[in-house]
């Protein structure tokens, strides 16, 4: 089977696991209690919820000394985080957990039809996409459900199901505040193409996750979203707007009411041009 452009694999891929300190983004603070500790890649983030610290993702397992990093350099301490929540059942966003559970003692927190993956289609993890990872599958304990809400602190975060990219993908919608303002931040838990092109589909047969991906993007696009958070660095240019930002404090490019609508608008063209691409044989590299 050829190598389809919408497939998992990017062309740094050797460099990133051989070199993470080279994909290290420094922490910095998004917006009030709310705090970005992933790398060039793959996002993570912390919110300070005043009675414990909520980790969304933990990136790689080769990147997960750059994680802890970052978690002290914004003034924390790993040990205090209560709950880590998971986008979804990919390898690329559990890498840390198993170490961070063992340092926290953390709830752990997956999607529900992620965790029944593990246990029965384990290799739905992509762990075997991960050649230089060290890394096996944790045991959740919790497994989230459509509309639940996880409360810790101030914080009160709203779990929509949003499957496609993986059956148990969990979107995130929930507020945050500087003191003065308060505004909701949203991360969409799953958008990439790589579980959805026809090479992966006919090695792992997914052929549902289409429709699902589908019906997810409608599903969530009328959210209210002031702060939209990136499951890749890439989705919401978080790199861009650090850059901007350093050179003009006086904005927080975060900061975009209108961006979340582009967002869900640009993965429906994605994933259109993939199906076009695929129609007429230019998915293959
Ligand atoms: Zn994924």
């Amino acid at each position: 089977m050829k190598t389809s452009k919408y497939d998992f694999v990017p062309a740094n891929y050797e460099d990133f696991y051989c070199h993470p300190e080279k994909y290290r983004v420094p922490a910095f603070r998004i917006f009030g209690n709310l705090f970005f500790t992933g790398n060039t890649d793959v996002g993570s983030y912390l919110i300070d919820t005043g009675a414990g610290l909520i980790l969304i993702d933990t990136t790689y397992p080769t990147t997960q000394a750059l994680l802890i990093q970052s978690i002290w350099e914004l003034g924390f301490n790993p040990k205090d985080i209560k709950i880590i929540l998971h986008t979804h059942g990919h390898f690329d966003h559990f890498g840390a957990t198993a170490l961070l559970k063992s340092l926290s003692g953390a709830q752990l927190y997956l999607g529900m039809r992620d965790a029944k993956n593990f246990r029965e289609r384990p290799e739905m993890a992509l762990l075997d996409c991960g050649r230089h990872a060290c890394q096996e599958l944790f045991v959740p304990d919790v497994e989230l459900s459509d509309g639940d809400i996880i409360r810790l602190g101030n914080a009160a975060i709203r779990a929509v199901a949003t499957p496609g990219h993986s059956d148990g993908v969990m979107s995130f919608f929930f507020d945050v505040s500087d003191g003065k303002r308060t505004l909701t931040a949203g991360l969409h838990g799953g958008a990439g193409m790589n579980s959805l092109n026809r090479n992966f589909i006919a090695r792992y047969g997914n052929t549902h996750s289409r429709a699902e991906f589908t019906a997810s993007l409608a599903k969530v696009r009328g959210e209210k979203v002031d702060i939209v958070l990136g499951n890749h660095s890439a989705q919401n240019d978080t790199l861009g707007k650090l850059k901007r930002w350093q050179e003009d404090t006086g904005s927080n490019p975060f900061v975009d009411p209108g961006e979340w609508v582009r967002l869900i608008d640009g993965l429906r063209a994605r994933f259109d041009q993939m199906l076009d691409d695929e129609a007429h044989n230019l998915d293959c590299l």
